[in-house]
């Protein structure tokens, strides 16, 4: 079934980046509010991820840690009608406690008593205990793939797992302007943002100023669009002319959840037409909200792609509305 191998392409932990995403997703299906991403040596050494989410008690937390385990499904029924968690395949903390040493900190929302400590080893548990920690979640994953020499190999210098981190983080970042993020590296603070829900102030603290000031805001009703299969464009796009960066890196968002469409891509891309220097790409940040009929977010989990009813009448019109937003700024 088409269900179940989209499930089992969810399996292979690639590196310190896939195991930040996981857990960054695990937080934002918890409501957290504040996630905290702390990693030491590009993620291989360390990687702590910290959220003030609805936590979990000793019950759930030993059965969160089990193969095909998750709280977010009940049925099968439930994929096919489009689940609205980033997560519901259970495998992730199985998976990525088989190949580290895991530690989760527990404590659900509003509980008065004492947290839990779970800690497991090459996928086997060591220890469970009472510990004090505040409400909600702290996952910490130490010496990622000690025990899969032939993964480790793989792994690339710790300023390229760092900066696949730092996509990681800053894609969510953007995604989830509601959400204060904070990531560090080797005990140095690379952003945070204040998840106040300004898009704006999102971009400043993620980017920087610099880029934050050329940005050029996209507001677009449902009533500015022609065909009805897109109730919204918004967000931001950087002045073609102070744009510097070499990053292909755009964030693309759909219906409030970070997808990985290149089709999207190209459309913003060729508004911009000749106007980018060579190798050079836009900050994008843009959110399409689409009804849910026209729109499927769950072709594949782990890259986040989606597949459209209408690709090239959606891509046609962000195309022309980013067109239409640099003109009017004599772009
Ligand atoms: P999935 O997210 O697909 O359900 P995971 O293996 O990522 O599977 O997580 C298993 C379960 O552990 C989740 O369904 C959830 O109940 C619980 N869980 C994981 N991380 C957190 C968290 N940060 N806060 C609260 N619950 C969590
Ligand atoms: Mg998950």
């Amino acid at each position: 079934k088409r269900t179940v191998r989209q499930i089992a392409a969810g399996e292979v932990v690639e590196r310190p980046a896939s195991v930040v995403k996981e857990f960054v997703e695990n937080s934002i299906d918890a409501d957290a509010s504040r996630i905290q991403v702390t990693v030491e040596e590009g993620g291989t050494e360390r990687i702590t991820v910290s959220d003030d989410g609805h936590g979990m008690s000793e019950t759930d937390v030993r059965m969160a840690v089990k193969e095909h385990t998750t709280s977010k499904i009940t049925d099968i029924t439930d994929l096919e009608s489009g689940v609205l968690t980033l997560g519901f395949r259970g495998e992730a903390l199985h998976t990525i406690g088989a190949v580290s040493r895991l530690t989760i900190k527990t404590k659900p929302r509003g509980s008065t008593d004492a947290g839990t400590k779970l800690q497991l080893s090459g996928g086997t548990v060591e220890n469970v205990s009472k510990t004090g920690c505040p409400e909600g979640t702290t996952v910490e994953v130490d010496d990622l793939f000690y025990n899969t020499p032939a993964r480790q190999k793989y792994l690339k210098t710790e300023a390229t797992e760092f900066s696949h981190i730092n996509t990681v983080v800053t894609e969510y970042a953007l995604a989830n302007p509601d959400i204060a993020f904070s990531l560090s590296h080797n005990g140095r603070e690379v952003f945070s943002t204040t998840g106040q829900d300004n898009l704006q102030g999102t971009i400043l603290s993620v980017y920087g100023k610099e880029v934050a000031t050329s940005m050029i805001e996209i507001n677009q009703e449902a009533d500015e669009l022609p065909d009805g299969t897109i109730n919204s464009i918004r967000g931001f796009v950087s002045d073609p002319e102070t744009t510097r960066s070499t990053r292909e890196y755009m964030s693309t968002n759909i219906n409030g959840r970070y997808v990985n469409s290149a089709e999207v891509r190209n459309a913003i891309l060729s508004a911009y037409g000749n106007q980018l220097a060579v190798n050079r790409y836009p900050f994008v940040v843009i959110f399409l909200d689409i009804p849910r009929d026209f729109v499927d977010v769950n072709v594949h989990p782990r890259k986040m792609e989606v597949r459209f009813d209408d690709e090239d009448g959606i891509c046609a019109q962000v195309r022309k509305t980013v067109e239409n937003t640099l003109l009017e700024h004599g772009l």
